[in-house]
């Protein structure tokens, strides 16, 4: 271990190599806190190459090795392995092509997801949005195939990943797929999109990126009861509306939210139902009304109609800020309690 730790210092710098057991605390968890494992060493490579020379360095050592974005995940995908190598994918933050014409845009995988939606705005976006994506890579998005409110309509990460570079676990580069023809033979990207890091390192992605629609509508309905906001969502689909998002909330959610950023949501609202209409101006108008009678109808006791873009945002802030949220009132976790106790 100390040889392939001299390797690593020499690949990316001593400051890029973490072995100190408080820094190493950082690494110990994603977002499944349920868990933890302290690696025995972290580092941050800065660039692709560096990746492959670490994925090498690793594979000669015979030591196991996690890759990390922004540790976000849910699935415990990022835990690290006790004395292995957790690889820190978060210094590879580059954008490295935005190629509106062509629907395309090129990143390394430590890009956020919100960034790519910001580099080809006003015009296009970035369709998979989790309500992480203020922190969450492009590297772990591709891993775990990641989606969010818009998916229902747009689809998720794999159908916006186009082409990879992937550090194999030998150290061997790939490029799959890329390719301006679909070509015969099995769809590798496919098949890496969602594999959650177990068949390499992602250190280029290709991503399609496409228009914003000429117009979106939004609205927030509120009900008692969850039964009855899901029979609503039940009762649009039912109606052949294709909502460019859908989102329900509880009534624990929209409490902790509401805690978090006075959005004005009721908190005695049992449920809460977003639903965005995108198109064209026309297509939208024709049926808005309609999603508000099948609100009514439903059984919603308030339905509020974003009426600029600020207001729109504000809905949207309190669903993504939920989970988060949810934090100020669930109980510190074990660790949090003893180190509580510990600096008492
Ligand atoms: C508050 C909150 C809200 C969330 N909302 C959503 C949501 O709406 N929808 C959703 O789908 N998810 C959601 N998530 C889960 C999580 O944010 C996503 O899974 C996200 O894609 C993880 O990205 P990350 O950069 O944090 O990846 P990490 O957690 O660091 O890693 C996730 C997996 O990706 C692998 N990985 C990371 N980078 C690479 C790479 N370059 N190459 C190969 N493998 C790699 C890791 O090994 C691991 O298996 C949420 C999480 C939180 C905490």
């Amino acid at each position: 271990m100390a040889q392939l730790l001299r390797q690593l210092e020499r690949i990316c710098g001593d400051d890029h190599v973490v072995t100190h057991p408080h820094a190493l605390r950082t690494y110990e968890s994603d977002g499944l806190l349920q868990y933890h494992v302290t690696p025995r060493i972290a580092v941050l490579p800065g660039t692709a190459d560096e990746v492959r020379e670490v994925v090498v360095a690793c594979h000669g050592a015979g030591v196991p090795w996690v890759a990390r974005g922004a540790g976000s995940g849910l699935s415990g995908g990022a835990l690290p392995v006790e004395e292995g190598v957790l690889i820190v994918l978060t210094r590879l933050h580059r954008l490295l092509e935005v190629d509106l014409a062509n629907q395309r845009v090129v990143v390394e995988p430590g890009v956020t997801n919100v960034a790519v939606s910001h580099a080809v705005a006003p015009t296009h976006f970035f369709p998979p949005d989790p309500s992480s994506q203020i922190v969450c890579s492009i590297g772990g998005n591709v891993a775990e195939n990641s989606g969010g409110a818009h998916c229902f309509k747009y689809g998720f990460t794999t159908n916006y990943v186009t082409g990879l570079e992937v550090v194999l676990p030998d150290g061997g580069v790939v490029e799959l797929g890329g390719k301006a023809v679909d070509l015969p033979g099995y769809d590798l990207v496919g098949a890496f999109v969602g594999s959650e890091g177990t068949l390499g390192v992602a250190t280029k992605i290709v991503l399609r990126v496409i228009p914003r629609p000429e117009a979106v509508r939004t609205l927030v309905a509120f009900f008692d009861h969850t039964s009855e906001a899901g029979q609503t969502v039940s009762d649009i689909v039912g109606a052949g509306l294709v909502p460019g998002a859908l989102e329900m909330m509880g009534r624990l959610s929209i409490e902790a939210a509401e805690g978090a950023v006075h959005a004005g949501y009721p908190p005695d609202a049992g449920a809460a139902l977003i639903v965005e209409l995108d198109g064209s101006g026309a297509e939208c108008d024709a049926r808005f009304d309609e999603v508000v009678s099948l609100c009514e109808q439903g059984g919603a006791t308030g339905v509020r109609i974003a009426a600029d873009d600020a207001e729109r945002e504000l809905i949207w802030k309190a669903r993504k800020a939920a989970f988060a949220a949810i934090g100020r009132i669930s109980p510190p976790a074990r660790g949090a309690r003893a180190d509580r106790r510990a600096l008492a």
